[in-house]
């Protein structure tokens, strides 16, 4: 295990993966920015590539490897990191010892087993192909659903619960992963998605966390519209913003991130080009939420809908983010679209849109 934590070690560079997290300056052989573990105006977390560790010189004084910050900053553990940053530097782990294997990990499996299988409902069931071809009416094209993966969960009380049983985990296991509901004072499980499109929320490393199921028949019945999973060990809607797996790297680039509502903004967003954007879903904003935004930028676009849901949200979303520190601007659509409807019907402009986003003057 010693060497292969080594010959990982030197496949990666810390500095590469604390980037990925925070935005670090160059400050002479060394690298510095605003610790990301207590909150501070002047920078004093320094990362050192020649000896390929991180410290904070600030007042929580913590300090280690690369395997160390990701376990902090994820809130994971070592045999988490192991995994992530493996993969990151192409080296097999040998055989995993399945005493090693974390609670954590098993609910990662299911989940992306989970995701696979929606995928695949989506491809080939026949009321998934309906749904798919609703969601290139609504303006997706096939590598937009690919990349993000949507997929289908069929009408069945059991379809998924069946297919992971099969594969050796639990009810309970699959419950505790937020798929499966257990009936009230009986021994049964039942499949929690049902009859819906399925939005997989990722991690920032691209692994399924959570899911979001939407309703596409309008009046099928009287269901909410949208269900996203429960809280669970992996998922914390209050924690989460959707698509920044795919956004990080655009956000910081551009210096800027544009904050939509819902999976369809986001995912149409993306599609058209306006790749600095990230959604909230099923929540307001959260100070957790901004705090995260805040590693990668300072610059914040409200795109939220304008009626009296999304402006209630909007200022809230305001006073949280004015009280971090950020510069936010609003952008309204021409009409009143939202993100989703505007890309379907003027493609290719919500760039230059997102660009004529006003400053928020103070007292609104
Ligand atoms: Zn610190």
């Amino acid at each position: 295990m010693d060497s292969q934590i080594n010959e990982i070690k030197s496949r990666i560079d810390v500095v590469e993966v604390i980037g990925g997290y925070v935005r670090l300056q160059k400050a002479g052989a060394n690298w510095r920015a605003n610790c990301p573990f207590h909150n501070e105006r002047t920078p004093s977390f320094m990362v050192s590539p020649s000896r390929q560790v991180w410290r904070c010189f600030g007042s929580c004084g913590e300090g280690g490897d690369v395997f160390s910050f990701l376990m902090k900053i994820e809130g994971i553990e070592f045999v988490d990191a192991l995994k992530i940053l493996a993969q990151k530097a192409g080296v097999i782990l040998k055989r995993e010892d399945p005493k090693l294997k974390s609670e954590r990990r098993k609910y990662c499996d299911i989940s992306e087993m989970a995701a696979g299988f929606f995928e695949k409902n989506l491809e080939t069931a026949a009321v998934g192909k309906e749904a798919k071809k609703y969601l290139k009416e609504r303006g997706l094209k096939d590598e937009t659903i690919k990349e993000f993966r949507l997929g289908w969960a069929s009408e069945s009380w059991d379809e998924l619960l069946n297919f992971l049983i099969a594969k050796g985990y639990k009810a309970a296991d699959v419950e505790k992963a937020g798929l499966a509901v257990k009936k009230q004072n009986e021994n049964r499980w039942f499949d929690r998605f049902r009859g819906r499109i399925i939005f997989p929320i990722f991690d920032l490393h691209g692994q399924p966390i959570g899911f979001g199921g939407r309703i596409f028949k309008e009046n099928a019945d009287k269901e909410a519209k949208y269900l996203n999973s429960p809280q669970t060990f992996l998922y914390d809607k209050s924690k989460v913003l959707y698509g920044l797996n795919f956004a990080k790297q655009e956000i910081r680039r551009r210096e800027k991130c544009v904050l939509v509502e819902g999976y369809m903004d986001l995912i149409m967003s993306h599609q058209d080009g306006l790749k600095h954007c990230v959604a909230v879903s099923g929540t307001a904003l959260t100070p957790f939420q901004l705090a995260i935004l805040k590693r990668y930028s300072d610059n914040l676009i409200l795109a939220f809908d304008m009626d009296e849901a999304g402006q209630k949200a909007a200022d809230r979303g305001i006073d949280l983010a004015r009280n971090l520190g950020f510069n936010i601007r609003v952008l309204i659509l021409p009409e009143g679209k939202d993100p989703a409807d505007y890309a379907l019907s003027h493609p290719c402009r919500l760039e230059t849109e997102a660009e004529t986003a006003k400053p928020i003057m103070d007292g609104k």
